[in-house]
Parts: structure tokens; sequence; C-alpha cells
């Protein structure tokens, strides 16, 4: 994950190697690199543009007779402003209300329903009691899905196969949580493969009926700038609460883990780096920053 970045990143300090302090010389050419790393991997400009002149000005209004070389001063810096901009610290999921409730957003293919799976196994763990809610009613195999990872994770699943309406379905599965005691209830939905106003209509009726503690939108890291885009149209029309970064596993460029939470202003909770069940892990900026620095 991120190895391209790491590489480029590295190979921009080693242009401090040998020098006793940092200059307006000697650190533009490092700068540049980073810029240039950090639009590679597919981060906005933008916030690549910021953040290196957020690290330069640092780096130049740092006392340059410290112990640690100029190269080091640096990747402490870029380390700090990459945490900063992943979101600083780690924001848990809210489980608030009786039953809590999770509605999970994402276009088709993003991973939700998988997730979702992994979420009521995760929360399973933690000893809560959890439904997971089937109201992708486009797509019946959604359904059948979220039936095997249900049972998979020895979790209860809801659904209503014949009822074309998701307002009501999730509604009824919240009045089944309240009668057989469980008190989160995930919902997830139905996705398109790009953004359409029938697919956000349903999910913000879906979000005003049911008033979660949480709405997660899922996205797959994959696809770069688009997954920046596709959070901004989401969170503008939502609101949501934050975002789980999927398929970090694969050939990720890492942009949107570090584009984000600029754009958009709500937290990474989570990230899923694989198709099991157990490829669930909370988001922690500083953690990513490290791995990404080597
Ligand atoms: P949905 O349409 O948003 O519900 O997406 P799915 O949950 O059906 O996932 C789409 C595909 O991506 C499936 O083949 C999943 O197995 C796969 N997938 C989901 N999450 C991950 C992940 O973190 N890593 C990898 N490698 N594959 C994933």
């Amino acid at each position: 994950m991120f190895d391209n970045l790491s590489l480029k990143l590295d190979k921009a300090f080693q242009n401090l190697k040998g020098q006793g302090r940092i200059t307006e010389i000697n650190v533009a050419t490092t700068i540049k690199e980073i810029r240039k790393a950090l639009i590679d991997a597919d981060v906005n400009y933008k916030v690549a543009k910021e953040v290196t002149d957020e690290i330069k000005e640092k780096a130049l209004g740092e006392d340059v007779l410290t112990a640690i070389s100029p190269g080091q001063l640096l990747i402490k810096i870029t380390n700090d402003e990459l945490t900063a901009l992943m979101g600083g610290k780690s924001e848990d999921i809210v489980i608030e209300g009786n039953p809590s409730i999770i509605l999970i957003a994402g276009l088709q293919g993003s991973g939700k329903t998988t997730f979702s799976g992994k979420l009521a196994s995760y929360l399973k763990k933690q000893g809560r009691s959890v439904l997971l809610t089937a109201c992708d009613i486009y797509r019946p195999a959604a359904i059948d899905q979220l039936k095997v990872l249900g049972e998979q994770v020895g979790v209860d699943v809801y659904a209503e196969p014949e009822n074309k309406d998701a307002v009501k379905i999730a509604s009824a599965a919240i009045e089944y949580a309240k009668k057989n005691n469980h008190r989160v209830v995930i919902v997830d939905t139905a996705g398109r493969l790009a953004v359409d106003e029938e697919m956000m209509n349903e999910i913000a009726r879906l979000k005003d009926a049911l008033k979660p503690a949480e709405t997660l939108f899922v996205v797959d890291s994959m696809t770069g700038q688009d997954a920046v885009n596709t959070a901004k149209a989401f969170n503008d029309r939502l609101n949501f609460n934050g975002v789980v970064l999927t398929k970090l596993d694969g050939d990720t460029r890492g942009g949107a883990a570090l584009s984000i939470r600029r754009v958009v202003d709500k937290p990474i909770k989570f990230v899923s780096t694989g198709e099991k069940m157990e490829a669930i892990d909370r988001f922690y900026p500083d953690r990513m920053a490290s791995r990404i620095l080597g």
C-alpha cells in the first residue's frame, strides 16, 4: 500500500542529505518533489499545495541548530502535517439510542455490503447485539449476499424481498430490533454506479426517517480523485458523519486517504483491507502517516 508514494517521499528527503541546515534554496527542491509525489498519488492539487506550503513554512521557521539533521527534521514535519491532514486523532463510531442506527451509504461496488457484515462482526465482538438490515430494493442478490455474511458472522439479518419501499423496510427492522433486544441496527442501502438524483433522494429519505446516530459513507480508495468527488456529492446531500475507505489492500495510490478529510471535513472512521470479515480496522491518522513515510 502506498509503496510508490513512500519511495518518492524518501527520494525527496534524500536531497537534504549532507546539508548542515535548512535554507530557502535547499528546501525548495525537496518541497517540489514532495508536492509532485502527493499529486502523483492522486492527492487533490489544492490539498497538495496547501500541505507542502505548510511544510515549507514550518521547516524554515525551525531553529536550524537542533541535534537532528535537516532531512530528519523535514520527515518529522511532513509526518505531523500528513497526520493533521488526515484528521489528527482517531474518531470512534457513535453508538447512541435504542436501537442505535447506522446507515451505510455509497456507490454500488464500493464495498457497502461487505463492510456492513464486517461492522456487524466488529460490534458483536464488543458484546453488542446487532441486526443487519437489507435495504437494497433494486438488487435481490444484495439481500442474499447480506444473509450469507450475517450467517458467517452470526448476526441476525432482516429483509423483506418483496417490499420496494426502503423506509418501510428499515422502520420494520427497527421494530423487529426492539422486540428482539438488538441494540444496534446496521442499514445497508442501494447504490448506483454513479451519483444520481434517485439514489440521493432515497438515501436522504432514509436518513430523514431513521435519524441514524451514524451515517457512514463507504468509498473505494482505488478510485482516487473520483473518490473525493463522490464524497463531496454525498456529503453535500447527506451531511454524513464519517467515511469508510475500502480496498486499501489493493494497489491504491493513497490520494483518497490523504484528501478526503480536508475536502469534506469529515473523519475517516474505518478502513477495509480485504474481502474477509476480519479485514476491518479503525483509522488512525498518525499510524497511516508513519506507514506512508516508511
Ligand atoms: P456494494 O455494492 O457497495 O455493496 O459492494 P460489495 O460489498 O458487494 O463489494 C464489491 C466487491 O468488492 C466485492 O467483490 C467485495 O468482495 C469486494 N471488496 C469489498 N471490500 C473490499 C476490500 O476492502 N478489499 C478488497 N480487496 N475487496 C473488497
